[in-house]
Formats: C-alpha cells, structure tokens, sequence
C-alpha cells in the first residue's frame, strides 16, 4: 500500500462529497473533455479510490490529477462545501512521496529554490538554454528546439515563458520617492515579477514611488512556493514559506505587504497557515488592486486601444471586483475599457511552466481568446503571470494582434 502522509490528514473531504455533481458546471477541464475523471467528482473517486487501497497510485491516475487547473471554479458552486483545495494538494503530496523520480518536480526544485542564488543561476541557465531552443528573439524554435521537444515529448506549440536579459534585481533603474512618504509597503514581487516580468514589478513600483508610497523590496525574498506545492513538494514549499515569513516579517514599519500576482497572493495569504502550517506574516498581505483603490492612487491610462481584464482568484483572493474594475479601470479607460468579459472563466493557464493536460488547456484558452478578439480588444490586463504566458501564448500562434499584461501595466504613471 502507498504511504498516505498527507491524505490521512483529508481523506474525511472524500466522505462529504455527496456526488451531486454540480462541479461539473463549471470545471474547465470536465466541460472539454467531458469524461467523468476530468470533473472535480471524478478526481475526488479517484482518491478516494487511492485512501481505500482500491486503487494504485499509476502515471495515469497522477496526470488525471496533475490536470486540475487550480482555477477552483468548483469550490464556489460545491454545496456540499468540500476542501477541494487541499484535497488535491494532500493528493499530489502523496504521489510525490512515491514517485520522487517525477522529473518536472526536479526541475522546479532548482528554479524555485529557497535559496536565492540557486534559484537565480537556474534561472540563468533556462534563459541560456532558450536561447538555443529559439530563433533569434522570437518564440519560433530551432532546428535544435524541434529535436529537444521532441526528445523530452513537450506539446509542440507549447513556449516555453520567455526571460529577460536583466532580471528585477539586475535592472539599472529604480524610481525615487516623489514627494512626502504617505505609506511605507513591502512588495512580494513573485519569480513573475522577479524573473519573466520584472519590467511590470518596476512600471509598478514607479507607480507607486510617484504617489508618495515607500515600496520596500527586500533582495532575499523567494518563490512563493506554489509550483512547488502544486506539484506535490510540501517540504520545498515549506522551506520557501519559512524564509519569506521570515524576511517580512522582520521588515519594521509597513503597513502591508503587497502582491501582485493572485497565486502567489493565495499562497501568502492562505495556504503558508493552512495547509503548510507555518504560520501569518505580521503585517496584512494585500493585492495590488485593492491597496491602489483604497489609497485613491491617481492613474491615467497607458494605450489608445480597448482594454478588458482577468482576475484570477477574485472570490479566494478577497479581491472586490466592484471596487477595482469596474469602478478604477472603468474610470481611468472610460470607453475605451468594455468590462471584464471573461465572465470569470478560467483563461487555461494553471502555472507557467506547466505542460500537462495540454491539449485540452490550449482548445480552453483559444475559446477564452475568441471573445476578447471578437470585441477587438489591445490589451487583457491580468492578474496572474501564468495567465500573461499562457494568453500571449495562444495570441502569437493566432497571430493575433492583443497582448496579455500584468493588471498594473495598464495604467501610466
Ligand atoms: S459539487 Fe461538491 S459535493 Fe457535489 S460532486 Fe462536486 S465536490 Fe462533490
Ligand atoms: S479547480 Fe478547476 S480544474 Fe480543478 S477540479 Fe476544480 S473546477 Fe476543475
């Protein structure tokens, strides 16, 4: 029998799954494929499957679960209010404990490392390897990239997130407070806004600084630890947590600490106490959206074009929907800004490097994009990085003319 570390802790949520199957609603996955084990229902037989010895942990059943987009659309409809969350978290935890030889979770081991120097050379290393993967500064492959693919069986239109020549920390500019300092903040840049975005960590710092905000940006800070987590690496993840608790929490005099992205803003608001049990950052973790709305930042906006937006997480994240997008961004873009059209739907992007399940991700983001094209849209502004990649991603093998930014791009400063 496998050992069941963490399932032991939740195999009680199996029991008050009632099987109604409203989660078939809305699970992106389900609604593609439409078989039983894509839906939320059918992950939580399968482990079940898995705590009552019926069933072995397989390859299959590990990429039937790895399939879950984390968009947790489920857990907003489940009457029956299961832990769906850390379910699958408990489930990709154990498998990992089985099956240590899963070469993705090597590879993150090294990217989102707990310590900031190996994390940075991988990183370095990934950019150099691109480079070899690619043409020229383009997302076309190699004749090499074609063969590496192929070799290591990665889904052909899959681009691997593009990385910048200077990462945040090695960017020569930084913005200088302007006027009288009105509120001392921390930001959690994320590895987006850190490694593949940092241009949008300093157009939003700038933003920031020009307001009177003393934005804090400690050098040491690492991962947030959700790829590690999703991917079933409870002691990497905690060892991430751990350090940024610490490296925050001993930061004197801020009134927050700022996130941009929705996953890393999960992790750090609810996961570092729920399921690692490491405890709370001292000072309050606030989304980027909801501290420029309450601090009445004032912004203008930065393209001519028609702009929308997609928020992840909005319902997990405490994130007020009213308040930001259609009250700030509606403001700001007036005509220009024609809602958030996404209707809360899950854009099929799960995590930046993720591969898997990609098939059925790829036909999700194409349908996602359909509307947004439709409405003749420039700019999506996001929330999540991984939703940026996986957008633009879709675009360019569109070739379609609209480009997915980071929520704080949109607006110039
Ligand atoms: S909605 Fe909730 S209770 Fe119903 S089948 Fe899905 S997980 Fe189970
Ligand atoms: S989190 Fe999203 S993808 Fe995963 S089971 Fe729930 S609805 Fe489906």
């Amino acid at each position: 029998m496998a050992e069941l570390k963490y399932l032991k802790i939740y195999s009680a949520e199996t029991d008050i799954c009632t099987l109604c199957g409203t989660c078939r609603t809305v699970c992106p996955v389900f609604l593609e494929e439409g078989i039983e084990s894509s839906s939320t229902r059918g992950r939580i037989s399968l482990i079940n499957g898995v705590i009552t010895d019926k069933l072995n942990i397989t390859n299959d059943l590990s990429e039937k679960l790895q399939a879950c987009m984390n968009c947790r659309k489920c857990i907003e409809v489940c009457p029956a209010n299961v832990n769906f969350t850390d379910l699958i978290i408990a489930a990709k935890a154990d498998i990992h404990l089985n099956n240590k030889k899963y070469f993705k979770v090597v590879f993150l081991k090294y990217l989102f490392n707990s310590n900031p120097t190996i994390s940075n050379f991988s990183h370095k290393f990934l950019r150099t390897i691109r480079k070899f993967l690619y043409k020229k500064k383009t997302d076309v492959r190699s004749l090499i990239g074609k063969l590496i693919f192929k070799l290591l069986r990665l889904p052909s239109t899959f681009i691997i997130p593009a990385l910048p020549e200077r990462f945040f920390f090695g960017m020569k500019s930084r913005h200088e407070l302007v006027g009288e300092q009105k509120k001392r903040v921390a930001l959690f840049l994320g590895c987006g806004g850190k490694y593949n975005y940092p241009q949008s960590s300093d157009h939003l710092i700038n933003i920031l600084r020009k307001s009177g905000i003393e934005v804090l940006i400690p050098a040491n800070q690492v991962c947030c630890g959700s790829p590690l987590l999703d991917n079933g690496n409870v002691k990497l993840a905690k060892s991430n947590a751990l350090k940024n608790l610490k490296i925050f929490n001993n930061i004197q005099d801020i009134s927050a600490v700022l996130v941009q992205c929705s996953s890393c803003s999960y992790m750090l608001k609810h996961q570092y106490n729920n399921f690692l049990g490491v405890g709370k950052f001292k000072t309050p973790v606030v989304d980027i959206m909801e501290f420029i709305k309450n601090e009445d930042i004032d912004l203008s906006p930065r393209y001519t074009s028609k702009v929308s937006c997609h928020v992840m997480l909005r319902n997990h994240n405490d994130i007020n929907k009213d308040n930001f997008i259609n009250d700030t961004v509606s403001s700001v873009y007036s005509e220009n800004f024609i809602g958030d059209i996404s209707d809360d739907k899950c854009c099929g992007a799960s995590e930046l490097y993720k591969t898997g399940n990609y098939a059925t991700r790829k036909i999700i983001t194409h349908s996602f994009l359909e509307k947004y094209i439709k409405k003749d849209v420039g700019y999506i502004a996001c929330t999540s990085f991984a939703c940026i990649h996986k957008i633009n991603e879709e675009a360019s093998l569109q070739n379609k003319d609209l480009k997915a930014v980071s929520i704080t791009d949109i607006f110039e400063v």
